[in-house]
C-alpha cells in the first residue's frame, strides 16, 4: 500500500480554506483533518477538539517545550500549531493529511517534509475577500484590519507553494483538488515497488 502523505493547505483569511477543507472531506474517505492546537479564543459554534483544541498560553508553551508540535507559529494576534502524533500515525496508514495552516507553518513543513503537498488557495479578487471576512462577522473592526493587511502580505509566498486553487465556487476549488490529489497518488515515489504490485496482479 502507498503511505498517505501531507497535504498543506493556505491562504489568506477569508480565502475559504475552512469550506473548501470541509467540502472536500465530505466526499472523500481518504483524507483527515490535523485538528491544530491554538491560544486564541473559541468563535460562536466551534467546538474543542473538532474545529481546534483551545489551550491557555501555558499548556501551549508547555507542548513547544516538549517537541509535540510539527510546526507551530504566531498568527495574527495568536499561537497556532500542529500536534505531530497524530499526523505521523495517520500517514503510516496510508491517509492524506490536511493541514490547514498559515505561511509560517507551511515553510517550516517544508523545510523537514519533502513529501508534503503545497497548495495555496486564492480569492478570486482581493475586494471579494475583504468582504468575506466582513460578512462572516465573527471578528473585530481591528482584527478584521490586521487580517486583511497580513492577506497582502502572505500572497509574497504563494511562490513557496506547489499549486495554487482559486476559490470562485467551492465546487470548483475542491475538484482542482481532488484533481492534485489523483497525480500526487500516481507519484512514483510515493509506491514502493511499483514493479511487484503489477506482477502481483498476474503480469509476468
Ligand atoms: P483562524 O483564527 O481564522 O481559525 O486561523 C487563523 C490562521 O491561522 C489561518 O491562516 C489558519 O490557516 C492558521 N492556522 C490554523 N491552524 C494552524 C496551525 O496549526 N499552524 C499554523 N502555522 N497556522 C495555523
Amino acid at each position: 500500500m502507498a503511505k498517505g502523505f501531507l497535504m498543506v493547505l493556505s491562504g489568506p483569511s477569508g480565502s475559504g480554506k475552512g469550506t473548501v477543507s470541509k467540502a472536500l472531506m465530505e466526499k472523500r474517505d481518504d483524507i483527515v483533518f490535523s485538528v491544530s492546537a491554538t491560544t486564541r479564543k473559541p468563535r460562536v459554534g466551534e467546538i474543542d477538539g473538532e474545529n481546534y483544541f483551545f489551550l491557555s498560553e501555558e499548556k501551549f508553551q508547555s507542548m513547544v517545550e516538549n517537541n509535540e508540535f510539527l510546526e507551530h507559529a504566531f498568527v495574527h494576534t495568536n499561537y497556532y500549531g500542529t500536534p505531530k502524533k497524530f499526523v505521523m500515525e495517520e500517514i503510516e496508514k496510508g491517509e492524506i493529511v490536511l493541514l490547514e495552516i498559515d505561511v509560517q507553518g507551511a515553510l517550516q513543513i517544508k523545510k523537514n517534509y519533502k513529501e508534503a503537498v503545497f497548495i495555496f488557495l486564492l480569492p478570486p479578487t482581493m475586494d471579494e475577500l475583504r468582504e468575506r471576512i466582513v460578512k462572516r462577522g465573527t471578528e473585530t473592526e481591528e482584527d478584521i484590519n490586521t487580517r486583511f493587511s497580513n492577506a497582502f502580505k502572505e500572497l509574497d509566498f504563494v511562490g513557496e507553494y506547489d499549486f495554487f486553487v482559486v476559490n470562485d465556487k467551492v465546487e470548483n476549488a475542491v475538484d482542482d483538488i481532488e484533481a492534485i490529489i489523483h497525480s500526487e497518488r500516481l507519484r512514483v515515489k510515493r509506491h514502493k515497488d511499483i514493479k511487484k504490485q503489477v506482477t502481483m496482479q498476474g503480469g509476468k
